[in-house]
């Protein structure tokens, strides 16, 4: 998120009203809060911040980074706007992803000393296309103790938005940016039995939906776009019709997510047949086989679908079947 994404996000922020509460001190009086920050000695409070609109940041949060001793964060300009917006200042640590990993031991052994450090990312939840995994890892493994307050997240929020049926789901982030890299990623996610959830830039949402509408031409998709803000907006379409619009609306602008729907039932087993496999495709078609003899089925079936499935003479596969029959017999 830019730092004039925050300037954006004021705009429409319920908290900038005049009557509005400006400071965690003045939210205490929330009725469903069950726990109040309790600054223990040191540990990390890893904070999930809004997505786009200020009002998601909360009571809960704020007390958080207002009770640490320095709060760690991407860019500092970001943060630093977030907590003048809560009234709240305090040292910045620039934690971005080409530092973290360095500067991880110094913070841990700082709240092994009994500091309280707060971390939070851009926008929405650190870890999740973000830092902050690393420091989450070190601290655990340091047996320092670590909380997360939640927030916001652009994956669960577009899910939900969506309306594409998200009992399952995989959030696989960003795609590759080169085009063969993106198509073999598809096609391992063509399997995946749930909804699919990428995030994306808007320079390249219409190459990813060009990758899409080769992959999974029937499928329903979902661009989610500008998601608590102002202008948020979500187009649903088959891949190919989906692409289609957004290139007649030309440059689309803003943060955005792509669901996929789940595959249906023919196409994932299709998908799982095809899928590249390191496994030997001879002890394969013996597993499927082995299997296929515990769940009862005849040799003949099991010849004529296997035979189809590996690309084998039927009753090359048969003899197979009925040789592993008999092993079975004898054993
Ligand atoms: N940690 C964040 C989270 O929990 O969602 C994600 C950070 S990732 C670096 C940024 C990407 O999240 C954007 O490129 C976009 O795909 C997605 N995103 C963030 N805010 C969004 C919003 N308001 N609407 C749609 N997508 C958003």
């Amino acid at each position: 998120m830019s730092s004039e994404h925050l300037d954006t996000l004021a705009e429409h922020d319920p908290a900038a009203h005049p009557d509005a509460p400006a400071h965690a001190a003045e939210r205490r009086t929330d009725d469903c809060r069950v726990r109040t920050h309790e600054p223990a000695a040191g540990g990390l409070s890893v904070v999930g911040t809004p997505i786009g609109n200020l009002g998601d940041l909360s009571p809960r949060a704020v007390d958080a980074l207002a009770a640490a001793d320095a709060v760690c964060c991407e860019d500092t300009r970001v943060t630093g706007k977030l907590l003048a917006h809560a009234g709240i200042s305090k040292p910045l640590i620039r934690c971005d992803e080409n530092v973290i990993a360095a500067r991880t031991p110094h913070l841990v052994e700082r709240m092994a000393g009994g500091e309280r450090l707060a971390f939070a990312s851009d926008a929405g939840m650190p870890a999740i296309s973000d830092p902050g995994q690393v420091l989450v890892d070190a601290a655990r493994d340091a047996g320092v103790p670590v909380e997360v307050i939640p927030g916001p997240s652009a994956c669960v929020t577009a899910l939900v938005s969506s309306g594409i049926a998200c009992e399952h789901f995989f959030f696989e982030g960003f795609l590759p940016r080169k085009e063969g890299e993106r198509a073999r990623r598809l096609a391992r996610l063509a399997a995946v039995p749930g909804a699919l959830v990428f995030y994306e830039s808007p320079h390249r949402i219409e190459a990813t939906l060009a990758s899409l509408a080769k992959a999974f031409p029937t499928r329903m998709v979902a661009l989610c776009r500008e998601l608590t803000k102002l202008h948020e907006e979500v187009l649903r379409a088959p891949a190919p019709d989906l692409l289609e619009q957004v290139q007649e609306r030309g440059e689309l602008r803003g943060e955005m997510v792509v669901v996929v729907a789940p595959p249906a039932e023919d196409e994932m087993q299709a998908a799982v047949v095809s899928q590249p496999s390191n496994e030997d495709p001879e002890e394969a078609l013996r597993r499927d086989i082995v299997s296929a003899l515990d769940a009862g089925e005849a040799a003949s079936g099991i010849a004529k679908r296997l035979s189809q499935r590996y690309s084998r003479r039927r009753r090359d596969v048969y003899n197979l079947v009925i040789a592993l029959q008999t092993d079975r017999a004898d054993a």
